[in-house]
């Protein structure tokens, strides 16, 4: 089954690919195959080793795992290492590429004992597809009507046990009956500083680039706490360090890629910039609804809420209210702006 993602493209070139059409060889020689390999995330892994050590003293599946999180922390990664250290087989699809119950029936009779069934954005399923999965993971079941009107009959197929990996950006937009039929929830949390120095160093090494400690924490500082990120910046400049050097990737190399893309010293690039900017001059300050921030930009709200706004939220730019999003203090004084008399900002 072919991984299908389908947002839309982001003016950044390097946030675009947030959610990349196809895995290239490039991610999946980067990609950590096991817990330890697999950087930051403590609390999650200290977890999961007991979940997964716990499950094969039982010779059980593993429970069924939703891991949720904005794109590029980690998600698809964990899957493929969960199933690896079970010992078990992965098959992957995600929720729009389910167009038919019957697409999802297929997936799940083929499924072996302990197999893993991972289900990126999963709150895109379709209900009716949905529906078949609730019986799939609470009785390894799944009911098929066969023929229609009044010779209609139902039938029940048992499945071999197995473990759903669930994977959402938006775990608010699943519904309540799918959430709670997950045994283990994960969230994932944006990368530290020295975290995310450690991903660009080891990426570095496995693709043989020549880093300097302090080009690689240049990267790690633009990186927007997001693994996915640093791995597409140290391309982009091991490809500026060929060019235009010999390859060496030092900190003026870094800076000067960094300039060519348009991201500033603290990771925040010309589309994070022209939204708080939107908030800022056009709405002054805020609230604004995500609708209007998104056709202000000519970008698909899901783009904003999903790609651009995590980053912005967790760094305290933006704060998002019951009547919409509000510039706060810190996102005034990015911008070189004083914040108004009276204005009601919240002082980061
Ligand atoms: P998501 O599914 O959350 O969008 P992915 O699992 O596809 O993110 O991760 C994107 C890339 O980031 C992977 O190819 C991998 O190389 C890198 N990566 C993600 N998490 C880690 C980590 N904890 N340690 C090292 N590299 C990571």
């Amino acid at each position: 089954m072919v991984l299908k993602r389908s947002k839309s493209a982001s003016a950044s070139p390097i946030l675009a690919s947030a959610a990349p059409p196809e895995l290239s060889a490039f991610e999946v020689t980067l990609r950590p195959k096991s817990l330890t390999e697999y950087v930051g995330q403590s609390k999650i892994k200290v977890h999961l080793l007991m979940h997964i050590q716990a499950a094969m003293s039982r010779k059980e599946p593993l429970g069924h795992t939703l891991l949720h999180g904005p794109p590029g922390l980690g998600k698809t990664t964990l899957a493929h290492i969960l199933a690896r250290e079970m010992g078990a087989q992965i098959r992957i699809t995600s929720g729009p590429a389910l167009e038919k119950p019957g697409d999802l029936a297929s997936i799940l009779s083929n499924l072996q004992q302990g197999d893993a069934l991972f289900i990126d954005e999963i709150h895109r399923l379709r209900p009716v597809v949905e529906e078949m999965l609730y019986a799939a993971m609470e009785d390894y079941a799944l009911d098929l009507v066969i023929g229609k009107g009044p010779t209609a009959r139902s039938m029940r197929l048992t499945l071999k046990p197995f473990t759903l990996i669930g994977a959402t950006t938006k775990a608010g937009s699943m519904s309540a009956p799918l959430r709670d039929r997950f045994i283990h929830h994960f969230k994932l949390a944006f990368y530290e500083l020295p975290e995310m120095q450690q991903i660009v160093e080891r990426s570095g090494q496995l693709l043989r680039v020549p880093l300097q400690s302090d080009a690689a924490h240049r990267i790690a500082c633009s990186s927007r706490a997001t693994p996915r990120i640093a791995n597409r910046l140290l391309r982009a400049v091991r490809d500026y360090a060929h060019v235009q050097g010999d390859g060496t990737v030092d900190r003026a190399c870094v800076e000067t890629t960094l300039r060519a893309l348009d991201i500033d010293d603290r990771g925040l690039d010309a589309t994070d910039r022209l939204i708080l900017g939107a908030i800022v001059n056009t709405f002054n300050g805020g609230p604004v609804g995500l609708g209007t921030i998104a056709a202000v930009l000519a970008e698909d709200e899901d783009t904003v809420e999903d790609v651009y706004e995590p980053y912005l939220l967790q760094q305290g730019y933006l704060q998002r209210t019951p009547k919409g999003r509000m510039a706060t203090k810190k996102a005034y004084e990015l911008l070189g702006l004083q914040v108004p008399e009276g204005a009601q900002v919240t002082l980061f």
